[in-house]
């Protein structure tokens, strides 16, 4: 496909739709718009231009625009991706949703929260608990990501095992589609099957499909009672063992996550803080939630019991907030803490079934052993979903790049092996698209073809991300 430039004209037909002072030509004031969290240059694009729309109707009328111009956009939330889906990899439009960031509406009979998309998660999260409610979507960027973004990518995070994904939490989408046309699908009702089921096509679509302008999402009653175990194991394939016997003991735990090693020590490091059995050869930290004390007492007693009749070192109760902050500091700093090991490295986003996370990490350690790199792992053990993290540490670009793909190869080979797939959570991009074009069929490949080519026949919605076409 071939794009124009954006031009002058371009620019000041922008200017007229969302004013002047939200439209950035300056280089120092796009910097920030030219990456998201993937650490390497590789994955780096400055726009021609930034806007910031404030409402549907303005971005309407830019998607209207770029589609007579031929010029690419790419929306953007709070730019903590870890797949380059909002960098711009062919130039033109990034369109930032930073100025939509009202909640709407908090409707506590219905149990729905009515949101616009550059609203943090956090932001969601806190508004919930003030009415006594649970936002349940929870990725450890929830103080950065917007809940836009989580949508777009369908974040996963530390409650998707009791919980479930964002997927999950969505009723209804307002999208401006890639002709500019505001549809909304869904809405208050809990159940609906008027029709396709577009909101959960759109889920996960990366901003590819169109630009989600506003979002009903789901509320719960808030657990009365959390209460969370911090459980060191002298090594990781004793630690992990004992996933499969907590999920088949009759218990849901809320969260169930694991550290290895070099993972604990990093975030030792970037906490400056002394962390329990930091030298322990892994970590599982669980949570079990619910509406009576007994109920999660008797739960966490269950896997504590479990835990120490398997291996574990200590078995640490976290029954207040503080103490639970503490642990989970540890856990929800993996992507920063990484960088303390190596500021350049590439994490990814493996997902086996649960039964298969002893088999990944032992190749895990083969292949790094092998090819002689450090390759920290954490994750989300209660979905199967491993945070595999190579470091770049003082490799040449050749070397670094050579060792990328070589280990990126032999991981995804064992994980299809294994009967798992790319990516959990954090999705495709652009650094995913190549590989996820290796391993998806071309049947498959086509069906979602067929969906882009449908919506968006010029190409215009995030080129170059999820699917590459010529
Ligand atoms: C420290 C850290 C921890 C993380 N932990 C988790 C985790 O636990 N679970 C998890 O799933 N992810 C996690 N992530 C990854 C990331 O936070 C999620 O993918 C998040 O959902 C991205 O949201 P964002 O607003 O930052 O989106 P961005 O990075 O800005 O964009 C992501 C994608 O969504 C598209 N997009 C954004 N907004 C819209 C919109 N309104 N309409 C259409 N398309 C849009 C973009 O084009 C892009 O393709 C983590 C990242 C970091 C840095």
């Amino acid at each position: 496909m071939q794009y124009n430039k954006v031009n002058d004209g371009i620019i000041e037909e922008l200017k007229t739709i969302v004013g002047a002072a939200n439209v950035l030509t300056e280089h120092e004031k796009m910097e920030m718009y030219a990456r998201d969290e993937v650490s390497d240059q590789l994955w780096e694009k400055m726009p021609e231009v930034v806007v910031k729309p404030e409402n549907a109707l303005q971005i309407s009328e830019i998607v209207k625009l770029a589609n007579r111009e031929l010029v690419p956009i790419t929306p953007r939330g709070g730019g903590t991706g870890l797949a380059a889906g909002a960098v711009p990899m062919i130039g033109g439009i990034v369109l930032s949703l930073e100025k939509m960031n009202r909640i709407l509406e908090v409707d506590t009979e219905n149990l729905f929260m009515v949101v616009e998309p550059g609203v943090t998660t956090g932001e969601v999260q806190k508004t919930a608990r003030e009415h006594g409610l649970l936002y349940a979507g929870d990725p450890c960027s929830a103080d950065s990501s917007f809940i836009g973004g989580n949508v777009a990518t369908n974040a996963g995070g530390n409650k998707a095992v009791k919980y479930g994904v964002t997927t999950r939490h969505i009723y209804g989408l307002e999208i401006v589609m890639p002709n500019g046309d505001i549809v909304t699908f869904g809405g208050k009702n809990v159940k609906d099957v008027t029709g396709y089921d577009i909101v959960h096509l759109i889920v996960g679509s990366e901003g590819t499909l169109g630009i989600v302008t506003k979002i009903w999402l789901k509320l719960m009653p808030l657990p009365k009672y959390v209460a969370d175990l911090l459980i060191p194991f002298a090594d990781m394939q004793t630690a992990i063992k004992v996933v499969p016997k907590i999920m088949t003991a009759g218990i849901i735990p809320t969260c169930l996550e694991f550290m290895d090693s070099l993972s604990i020590k990093a975030a030792e490091m970037y906490l400056n803080k002394k962390l329990p059995y930091s030298d322990a050869g892994a970590y599982i930290i669980c949570e079990v939630d619910g509406t009576s004390e007994t109920q999660v007492q008797d739960d966490y007693e269950t896997i504590g019991k479990l835990c120490q009749e398997n291996g574990a070192l200590e078995v640490f109760v976290a029954d207040n907030k503080s103490t639970q902050e503490r642990i989970w500091k540890a856990r929800k700093s993996y992507a920063e803490a990484i960088r303390m090991l190596s500021p350049v490295y590439c994490m990814e986003d493996i997902v086996v079934p649960v039964s298969e996370i002893p088999k990944c990490l032992e190749a895990i350690e083969r292949i790094s052993k092998k090819y002689d790199c450090k390759i920290p792992s954490c994750g989300h053990a209660g979905d199967g979903n491993i945070h595999a993290t190579i470091l770049r540490e003082g490799r040449d670009d050749h070397a670094w790049h050579e060792l990328k793909d070589n280990v990126l190869r032999e991981l995804y080979e064992v994980v299809y092996q294994l009967g798992g797939n790319l990516s959990g959570e954090h999705g495709i991009g652009a650094k995913r698209a190549e590989a996820m074009h290796k391993h998806m069929t071309e049947a498959q490949l086509n069906v979602l073809r067929s969906i882009k080519k449908a919506l968006d026949p010029n190409n215009i919605m995030n080129p170059g991300k999820v699917l590459v076409l010529q």
